[in-house]
């Protein structure tokens, strides 16, 4: 398409104009080697002194690291090359000179702090083992997309800037919306369930959400990307088994997509699809269990949020994806319903990693009594959620749905130990640029 070669598919015997970065230049006396690095792989150009023209290896060699440069050039084989060949070029171009002083070293022989690689993203992403980690991104999100074909969902956008927010009122990030304050989204939920009462029925969106959480920690950041699902005529197990179904298309997709990232990784042999169906313990029983690990130094009882340290040492007993199930109704969403016959108890579901929480889901609260009650008891004036109430007068069906973070599912897949890691740009107190 650009005319040039990618490195990776450069013959022996062919005469071929290659393109990219100069990973790196060794000047043996004489001869003179200069790796050539591309989105494919690297390649090795040869100059030899007396035999060429001095103007050629004078560019050659004289160009800085991370130069861009095009070489055109022979291709023949040679055993000790990167591939497996060389090229001896008869014409080199720099395209665009590089600073000889870079803010971090793209070959890896320096090692950079995080801080300074995400300052630096562009750079960062020319080392292949963190370009693996987007490509790995990319191919979840493909796959996930299939996933939800296969399950007959359309894919929506939603505004991300509204007049209201849903997920409890500190999160939020005010704006000004034309002299009026508006907010940006903290989840597409409300959004995604009016669907469900549309034509579309069965509906999933990845999209950002913004949540403006003051703790900073490994696996919170404040614009994340969401995956949401949501269908009528779905209760909570079925929304489930459509996660389940969601997660393991993106495991698999890896699997028999991303090995050489995978290599890249160091992850050819840890990384597993998951195989059995993921177990689906109930709250009560959740807490019971995290109580005979000992771990934590007060028991658990009916009402309490898992902690952290519950959360692990749970993950660790079960030590594969579980859902915790039937929650106390007091610590899920208002949106969300309580079993019949039992206010006391939530449909509502959370799908774990062994390691954190990826999945929010539950089936919803579709009567439109309950639901301007359960806004009141949230303490939301159910006026300002008008326009999403008064659908639930004309025929609301029954519907259940969740959400998943794109990025904790990156960094648990990958065991990454930031979930900035799995974030082009991201942002975080600290961090709004680049
Ligand atoms: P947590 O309790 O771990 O902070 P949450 O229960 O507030 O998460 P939900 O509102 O249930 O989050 O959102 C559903 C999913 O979206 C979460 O399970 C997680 O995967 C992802 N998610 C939510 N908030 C964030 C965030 N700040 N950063 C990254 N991912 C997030
Ligand atoms: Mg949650």
């Amino acid at each position: 398409m650009d005319g040039r070669t990618h490195t990776v598919d450069v013959n022996p015997g062919e005469t071929v104009t290659v393109a990219g970065w100069v990973h790196e230049v060794r000047d043996l006396g004489g001869i003179a080697f200069l790796i050539l690095r591309d989105t494919t792989g690297k390649i090795q150009i040869v100059f030899k002194e007396d035999e060429m023209d001095a103007d050629l290896v004078g560019t050659g060699l004289g160009v800085a690291r991370e130069s861009v440069i095009t070489v055109t050039g022979d291709a023949e084989e040679h055993s000790n090359a990167p591939g497996g060949v060389e090229v001896t070029p008869e014409s080199v171009e720099v395209l665009a000179e590089s600073d000889t002083e870079l803010p971090l070293d793209p070959s890896g022989k320096v090692d950079a702090d995080l801080s300074t690689r995400l300052d630096n993203r562009t750079l960062d992403l020319r080392k292949e083992e963190v370009k693996a980690i987007f490509e790995i991104r990319a191919e979840v999100l493909r796959s996930v997309r299939e996933a939800f074909y296969d399950l007959g969902s359309t894919e929506i956008n939603t505004p991300k800037i509204v007049a209201t927010g849903t997920e409890g009122g500190t999160e939020l990030f005010p704006i000004t919306y034309f002299g009026e304050e508006a907010f940006m989204n903290q989840s597409p939920q409300l959004f995604k369930q009016l669907m469900v009462g549309s034509g579309l029925e069965r509906v999933f969106e990845i999209g950002p959400i913004f949540r403006a959480e003051e703790h900073n920690t490994p696996r919170h950041l404040n614009e994340a990307t969401m995956i949401d699902f949501e269908s009528a005529f779905f209760d909570h197990t079925e929304a489930m088994d459509a996660c389940e179904h969601v997660v393991r298309n993106a495991y698999d997709g890896v699997a028999a997509n991303c090995q050489r990232e995978l290599e890249l990784l160091g992850l050819e042999d840890a990384f597993e699809v998951p195989d059995e169906a993921f177990p689906r313990l109930t709250y009560q029983e959740a807490i019971e269990r995290i109580n005979a690990t000992g771990e934590l130094d007060e028991q658990l009882v009916w009402g309490d949020d898992l902690p952290t340290e519950g959360e692990r040492a749970l993950g660790d007993d079960v030590g594969s994806h579980y859902f915790i199930t039937d929650w106390p109704s007091e610590i899920k969403p208002f949106y969300i319903k309580d079993h019949d016959g039992d206010a006391d108890l939530s449909t509502g579901f959370d799908m774990m990693h062994p390691v954190m929480e990826l999945v929010s889901g539950g089936q919803r609260e579709h009567r439109y009594d309950h639901l301007v009650t359960g806004f009141e008891q949230q303490g939301l004036d159910p006026d300002q959620f008008d326009y999403y109430t008064k659908m639930f007068k004309y025929g609301m069906p029954p519907h259940a749905g969740w959400g998943l973070g794109v990025e904790r599912l990156v960094m648990t897949m990958l065991g990454l130990e930031n979930i900035r890691e799995a974030v082009l740009f991201p942002r975080d107190r600290q961090r709004l640029s680049p």
